[in-house]
């Protein structure tokens, strides 16, 4: 896989190329201390409490809940939204929601939360967090409601 497929600006990082494998092949990967075992999403190439650079990938926790979310109006191109037919138009005027879900071990993942309407997300909603290949063959990291809490 080529960094070009992220939708994520991490080429250049320490971390990126087996975070980037890790979302190809549906797993979400963060790094955990091997000094002091604490875990850490997005992924960290060193502890920022023991200063240990020895991390390990781990792959994370994906169920948990809603911790907040919002909408925004002008999604990132990979995203796949069409904005208006008109002239110098950039602006989509259906809210695209966005969020963050807690899951296991106090790990905070943002994510886009597609094909859900914004009136139907309620904070503490049981959410999961999946890595998706995206139209254009981008790789993203996508929230999703679990247990059918949230009707589409
Ligand atoms: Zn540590």
């Amino acid at each position: 896989m080529e960094f070009k497929n992220f939708s994520l600006f991490i080429k250049h990082t320490k971390v990126g190329k087996t975070f980037a494998e890790a979302l190809e092949s549906g797993k979400v990967f963060g790094t955990q201390c091997e000094k002091c075992g604490r875990t850490f999403f997005p992924p960290r190439p060193e502890c920022p409490d023991c200063l240990e650079e020895e991390m390990a990938y781990v792959e994370i926790p994906t169920k948990g809940t809603l911790l907040t979310f919002t909408a925004i109006f002008v999604p990132p191109a990979h995203y796949g939204i069409s904005p208006p037919k008109m002239p110098f138009a950039r602006v989509t005027q259906t809210p695209c929601p966005v969020g963050v879900v807690e899951v296991g071990n106090g790990l905070r993942v943002m994510g886009w939360i597609p094909d859900v309407d914004l009136k139907d997300l309620k904070v503490g909603d049981p959410f999961e967090v999946e890595a998706r290949a995206l139209r254009n063959g981008q790789l993203t990291i996508v929230l999703k409601p679990a247990g059918g809490n949230v009707p589409k």
